[in-house]
């Protein structure tokens, strides 16, 4: 008794397709700036089209390399909601398997009735916050706002410069704002455009994102709890907890072992044992995500000026960036190429450090926080020190 060809072929399947996903999401993603993922992520996402492009090119006529062009763009490049429709049918698949296959072995001998309240609970927080999430303005800048947004938060003058302006809504650039090319708006408190979600994540839905995370990994780790319950229920339900086999090698009978009775059952209900698989991989990912979006947001940096610090760091270690005198004691941060470092006559002095250039946004953790779930673009100004 063990793991048939046909279960062993969709597992492999699905731990690839698994995979491909997770490099899609989260190859960009600052976390792994520098690694085999984010190699993977350029390589499926640049390397791979730009050669498929050039062997179109060389056999398929302009017209459908074009198109196929326009495709890509229309899914990678734009707003649409094609990417957040995979998802929900993702989830209310998974939520139909749960009903279909464990939800008729609930309650039982590990898990009580009323925990049927908590599922609700559970799952009710996690569609609400989603649904909020997508819906929300995300923060979008326009003429009517745009002095409202730039007095929200101070130029750092680092990370923000003075006079910015967005070469396509030709609106002045708030401090902590970015142009976002999918939604074709300058989004407050700009944290990163989300496919799954068909929106961007600003200073309005920031709080919502976070709620869907959190909810989302106690939705995925409550569900694997409570299948490992349904498998262990059904165990005892076929009488395999006591059940004998004989010995392949002895041709005695011996006790069935715990992993070999597990094994058939999910050998057996193969939507079960799927749904176990995607949860086991998909749980750890969620959870270090949320734990990631959290400590990032307690720390005072949204999702964009994490990589513009990583790029702060990149020029003190080039030994490019500086502390300028631009007289009348006015001080300013500037990056001088080496090859220009010689002729800037102004007085200054090499950044050598990443603790000499404070985050101006960081107003303490619970700060931070409080912020992030109480702000919105018409709310009340923060302080910034
Ligand atoms: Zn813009
Ligand atoms: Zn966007």
């Amino acid at each position: 008794m063990g793991i048939s060809l046909f279960t062993a072929s969709w597992v492999t399947a699905l731990l690839a397709f698994c995979a491909w996903v997770s490099i899609l999401l989260l190859g960009r993603n600052r976390m792994f700036r520098g690694t085999v993922v984010e190699r993977a992520n350029i390589y499926c996402l640049e390397t791979l089209p730009a050669n498929v492009n050039r062997l179109m090119r060389a056999g398929i006529s302009d017209a459908f390399v074009q198109k196929a062009e326009g495709v890509w763009i229309a899914l990678f490049g734009r707003r649409n909601p094609v990417f957040q429709i995979f998802a929900i049918v993702l989830y209310f698949l998974g939520l139909s398997v749960f009903m279909t296959q464990a939800a008729p072995a609930i309650p039982n001998r590990y898990v009580g009735g009323w925990q049927w309240i908590t599922i609700a609970l559970t799952l009710a927080v996690n569609m609400g916050s989603y649904a909020v999430a997508c819906v929300v303005d995300p923060g979008y800048v326009d003429a009517g706002n745009v002095d409202r947004a730039c007095s929200l938060f101070e130029l750092d003058g680092l990370l923000y410069s003075e006079n910015a302006v967005c070469r396509t809504c030709h609106l002045r650039k708030p401090a902590r704002s970015k142009h976002c090319s999918a939604c074709g708006r300058c989004i407050q408190m700009m944290d990163h455009h989300c496919m799954w979600l068909n929106n961007c994540i600003g200073l309005n839905n920031a709080r919502w994102f976070l709620a869907f995370l959190a909810s989302f990994s106690a939705v995925c780790i409550y569900g694997t709890y409570l299948f490992a319950t349904v498998v262990l229920e059904l165990r005892h339900v076929r009488g395999l907890t006591h059940a004998m086999v004989q010995d392949e090698l002895t041709g005695e009978m011996v006790p069935l072992s715990f992993k070999t009775s597990i094994l058939y059952l999910l050998d057996e209900n193969v939507l079960l044992a799927i749904i176990m698989v995607l949860l086991l991989i998909l749980t750890p990912a969620i959870a270090i995500f949320t734990v990631y979006q959290l400590r990032i947001a307690s720390l005072g940096y949204t999702g964009n000026e994490e990589i513009k610090w990583l790029n702060v760091a990149d020029d003190i270690k080039d030994e490019v960036l500086f502390v300028v005198n631009e007289g009348s004691e006015q001080e300013a941060y500037a990056v001088i190429e080496k090859e220009d470092q010689q002729a800037d006559l102004r007085p200054k002095r090499l950044v050598t450090d990443l603790a000499q250039v404070a985050n101006k946004y960081h107003r303490g953790i619970w700060e931070n926080l409080r912020f992030i779930l109480l702000a919105s673009s018409s709310g009340s100004k923060p302080h910034v020190d």
